[in-house]
């Protein structure tokens, strides 16, 4: 039984810390009361002590929304794995609002160092893939997002996978309202995502990884997803801003066996 995950990406949302400080404190404990789901929340890099200081002794993560491979040198405006890993147990890496900006620092090969250089630091990262508008409509997904699953994760080792979280973010799904359906993304994710884990690393690990849904994930939508069985949780970025994203991630909580 794969724990499900739900990731609340702000994105560049919540900016002020007094802002973030309250959000926090509004949602900190009907959240951590929830049982059954991981639950974490990624905010902008900077000030994630003072968030993480809310946390601490609360069941919720904190995840950073990137980072850079290396542990030192010269990189104006970058933050180290070492530096993310003082504060948070997880990071996003390879956004689809990141890699659209076909920044070097966001190439494949980037964001296979920064999934090797978080592990390496105790940091679990999700790794997000999806394909945009144009690639599904003209029939790459399944090849699109099996190249950025096995460039992602290349050279890890089957220890080091099972600790990855994968998210599948159809691009044209991201805050557009327009969620893929339960079973385009049950689909993706058992054939192309799990297929090409189980190509890498061998059925096991297939099984093992959890791999979230993101794109226009919404309280009312979530238990949809929830249902069905390659699904394992979602990350969310509008619905993470109003203090009922509470409510979302009480939408993921399994249902017992035979309830
Ligand atoms: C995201 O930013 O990764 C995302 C899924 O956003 P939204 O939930 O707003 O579609």
């Amino acid at each position: 039984m794969r724990t499900p995950i739900v990731a609340g990406n702000w994105k560049m949302n919540l900016g002020s810390p007094e802002e973030a400080i309250s959000f926090v404190r509004a949602i900190r404990h009907p959240l951590n009361e929830i049982e059954g789901v991981d639950r974490l929340l990624r905010r902008p890099n900077k000030k994630l002590n003072a968030i993480s200081e809310i946390l601490l002794p609360l069941k919720i993560g904190l995840g950073a929304q990137n980072m850079h491979w290396e542990d030192k040198g010269a990189h104006t405006g970058e933050i180290s794995p070492s530096m993310i890993a003082e504060f948070c147990q997880y990071v996003i890496l390879g956004h689809s609002e990141r890699r659209s900006a076909a920044s070097i620092e966001d190439s494949a090969e980037a964001i296979n160092r920064k999934v090797h250089a978080a592990l390496a630091h105790n940091l679990t990262p999700i790794l997000c893939v999806g394909e945009n508008l144009a690639q599904n409509e003209s029939g790459e997904t399944h090849s699109f997002v099996n190249q950025q699953v096995r460039s992602g994760l290349q050279g890890l080792s089957v220890e080091q996978v099972d600790k990855c979280v994968i998210a599948y973010e159809p691009i044209w799904a991201i805050g557009t309202g327009k969620a893929a359906t339960p079973s385009q993304v049950n689909s993706i994710i058992g054939l192309t995502i799990r297929g090409a884990l189980s190509d890498m690393f061998g059925e096991d690990s297939a099984q093992a990884v959890r791999v979230q849904y993101g794109g226009s994930v919404n309280k009312e939508n979530i238990k949809s997803f929830m249902t069905m069985p390659e699904i394992d949780g979602a990350l969310v970025g509008g619905a993470s801003l109003k203090t009922d994203f509470v409510d979302l991630v009480r939408g993921a909580v399994p249902k017992p066996p035979g309830g």
